[in-house]
């Protein structure tokens, strides 16, 4: 028996050894664990973090932007977070404080070093006079729909960064610099995509779900209307009616769509002629989106080529 241990012994302390030190590998071991709402902020945290932060998205990209399906898994991901991400002005209003209530960790609770809200500092648009939910609006704050501007997303990087250096301020020096380089390579797109997107000055469109503004805003698009009656409202059969001659008498060109059913878009360009696209107002939603600038360039191209196609 005693010579049958020891055997066994000489194979398990090599693998033991082998096993500690895999797990000692600083990257894994002390590896900032980060839950972030959707792709578009995981991306911008890898970027700000690199190998100091382990990065989950709990949205895959494809939801509806007020409507992400919860999955159990997402309870214990948040409970070993140390930090959460999110876009805040309640665009996760819907889904995200249940949750966090049922995960119940106390650091990425609302008002802890944790909670990471990416909106700080962003000048928001469509606020409202008064916080007001009636008639089940889901921008009560105004629109959260800011990270489809370029600009903005020097905000959100600029948030991650000092929210991670409030909870980890021994790697302040590596955010900082990470930071720095990140700014500098969004200020190069955002340099391209200017320039790019020239044809889009002027050019008028619809949208689904009310999420480009901040995208309009920064390209000079001009909007003409909205699928939704108020965000989250469907159109009754009246307003289709009118959003349809509003559409012929204004030369809409793109009628831009995400998540929802493609049924009414398509209804309405059988009766106008405006050209649909499916562009989600997050990345991560399609292969060639899977990073921040990877989506916005997707999304300029994408608009730019469906226009100069005419
Ligand atoms: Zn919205």
């Amino acid at each position: 028996m005693k010579l049958f241990l020891k055997k066994k012994m000489r194979w398990i302390f090599p693998a033991a050894v082998f096993l500690a030190a895999l797990s000692a590998r600083p990257a894994l071991a002390q590896s900032i664990r980060v839950v972030a709402t959707w792709p578009s902020l995981a991306d911008i945290t890898k970027q700000i973090g690199k190998d100091l932060v382990n990065v989950e998205s709990l949205a895959t990209g494809v939801e509806d932007p007020h409507g992400v399906p919860v999955k159990p898994s997402f309870v214990p991901r948040l409970n070993r977070a140390n930090v959460i991400v999110l876009t805040g002005l309640d665009d996760e209003h819907s889904w995200l404080p249940a949750l966090l209530e049922v995960a119940s960790n106390p650091k990425i609770m609302p008002g802890q070093p944790g909670y990471i809200d990416c909106s700080a500092g962003i000048p928001v648009v469509e606020a409202p006079a008064r916080l007001d939910r009636a008639e089940g609006d889901l921008h009560p704050k105004g629109n959260p729909h800011y990270l489809l501007d370029p600009v903005r997303a020097k905000t959100v990087a600029q948030n991650i960064a000092a929210g991670l250096t409030r909870n980890f301020p021994q790697h302040q020096a590596v955010f900082e610099r990470n930071l720095k380089a990140y700014l500098a390579e969004l200020d190069d797109w955002i340099g391209r995509w200017q320039k790019l997107a020239a044809p889009l000055k002027g050019v008028k469109f619809v949208e689904y779900h009310p999420e480009w503004a901040y995208f309009a805003n920064r390209f000079g698009m001009k909007r003409v209307g909205s699928v939704e009656i108020k965000p989250g409202i469907e159109p009754t059969p009246n307003y289709l009616v009118s959003l349809v001659q509003e559409i012929k008498e204004q030369s809409a060109q793109v009628l831009l769509f995400g998540a929802q059913n493609p049924r009414l878009p398509q209804q309405i360009a059988s009766e106008t002629g405006i050209k649909v696209l499916r562009l989600y107002s997050s990345g991560g939603g399609r292969p060639e989106t899977d990073s921040y600038i990877k989506w916005i360039d997707y999304t300029v191209r994408t608009i730019v080529d469906a226009v100069a196609k005419g």
